[in-house]
């Protein structure tokens, strides 16, 4: 352990990110744990279940935080990013840019203030699916667990309302962007990934029909705190979804699109299709795939569906989905590749089984950060005390992420260690 480290700077507050830094701080480094949306935790709490054990996010999420609250060795930033890195290994420093909060914190805030309010904003959590006021909380775990202000969605008349309805000093107007200055000794990338834009699959309906949806999508649908309240319905009519397909490689593996496949959209679709068996017991599901890709010990669970009679399996990309104007049915172009036969199923609701981009950091770094070819960051950066962690490296699962993680901070002790005089 080297007293005299510089803390090291975790880009991320995902399931990477917060790993990462606690692994760090564990051990005794300091830890500046810097995230853009206003709650740790990245897409993982946005799920319904994991696979493989179909355990709630709050499991690991939980553990974590009180891991990140007890340990005074790291320092939180949300609603925030990294401007600029400069310097050398064991020595760099970063100037972070931190977003107005506006609630001063001094007060808690009663919620029957945000019902007189007017405006409304996309809840992204929900991807779009629900709205928020322009004060909203996050999700139900999420940390830090308090209301959030979206200034843009308040009209002044909203902003009126709410500093009529509490203190004068629990809202600050003036706040604006804070730059905060720090020294650091390395630094963990952990952007994570963002769902593969669906819209740019010109034939497969996503946008122009309601009732085609993404696998992210399906994950807040089939949560209790999501916008069906856990509900596996048709957008177009809310009607239970009793006959589902899922279309694997929506994108993935397209050189069109993106030319790599991204390890997790067999194992969701898969997941998802029990979601659907549990809570709707009749419902029947059909997957229509290029390969199933589920490795090593997650191949248990594609065979246990294997049977399940209300599950099917096709062999076969699927070309082309349009729509039953009276039904709101789709209606899938897809040719079975085992038997030849070109068929034209009709289903209440298609999932497209998108694939993970990487997220796109914008930080001037002391030199160009490269890229690999499909964008993501290889864990050894080219910049020496740099390093990449989970999704940012390359599209993964948790307990890969989590692994993952835990060598990029151990990584980044070692050069902490190594710059030692
Ligand atoms: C449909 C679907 C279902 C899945 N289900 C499962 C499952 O059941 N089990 C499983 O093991 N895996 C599952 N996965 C994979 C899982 O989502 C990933 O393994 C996990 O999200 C990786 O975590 P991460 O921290 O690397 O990235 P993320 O979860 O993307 O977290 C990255 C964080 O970085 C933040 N960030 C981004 N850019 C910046 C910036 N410039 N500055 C500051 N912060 C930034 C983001 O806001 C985010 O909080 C699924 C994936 C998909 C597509």
């Amino acid at each position: 352990m080297k007293s005299n480290a510089k803390p090291i700077l975790v880009i991320g507050g995902g399931i990477a990110g917060m790993t990462a830094a606690v692994e760090a701080a564990e051990v005794g480094y300091d830890v500046i744990l810097v995230e853009k949306e206003a709650y740790l935790g990245g897409r993982v709490v946005q799920m319904n279940r994991y696979f493989p054990k179909m355990c709630p996010p709050s499991c690991g999420f939980e553990i974590n935080v009180r891991r990140i609250r007890q340990n005074p060795r790291i320092t939180v930033y949300t609603l925030s990013d990294v401007e600029e890195i400069s310097g050398q290994a064991g020595d760099f420093k970063a100037v972070l840019r931190v977003k107005p909060k506006y609630l001063t914190g001094k007060y808690p805030v009663d919620v029957s203030v945000v019902e007189k309010l007017t405006g409304e904003r996309n809840n992204d959590f929900n991807y779009g699916m629900d709205r928020t006021k322009g004060l909203y909380f996050p999700h139900d775990m999420a940390y830090p667990h308090g209301y959030v202000i979206d200034r843009e969605t308040l009209s002044d008349t909203d902003a009126g309302v709410l500093q009529g309805s509490m203190p004068d000093d629990a809202i600050d107007w003036e706040m604006t962007d804070e730059k905060i200055k720090v020294k650091i000794g390395a630094v963990i990338i952990a952007a994570g990934w963002k769902p593969f834009d669906a819209t740019k699959l010109d034939t497969l309906g996503y946008g122009q029909y309601q009732n085609v949806v993404t696998n992210v999508m399906m994950e807040r649908m089939a949560s209790n705190n999501g916008p069906t309240g856990g509900e596996i319905t048709r957008p177009s009519d809310g009607r239970k979804a009793m006959n589902v397909a899922f279309v694997q490689c929506a994108g993935s593996r397209d050189e069109n699109h993106l030319p790599y496949c991204s390890a997790v959209c067999c194992m969701a679709s898969l997941k998802q299709a029990r979601y659907l068996r549990d809570k709707n017991e009749n419902s029947k599901t059909t997957v229509f795939y290029i390969d199933i890709r589920t490795i090593g010990r997650l191949e248990k669970f594609y065979y246990d569906m294997l049977d399940d009679a209300n599950i099917s399996f096709v062999k076969g990309k699927v070309a082309a989905i349009s729509e039953n104007p009276d039904s709101k049915n789709l209606i899938l172009d897809v040719e079975d590749t085992i038997t030849r036969e070109n068929n034209h199923p009709e289903f209440e609701l298609v999932v497209l089984a998108t694939g993970m981009a990487p997220n796109s950091i914008n930080i001037k770094f002391p030199s160009e950060l490269l890229l690999n070819d499909y964008g993501f960051i290889e864990g050894a950066t080219n910049i020496e005390g740099i390093y990449s962690a989970g999704c940012s490296k390359h599209p993964c699962d948790v307990s890969s992420t989590t692994k993952d993680a835990t060598a990029a901070a151990l990584k980044a002790i070692q050069c902490l260690i190594g710059g030692e005089e």
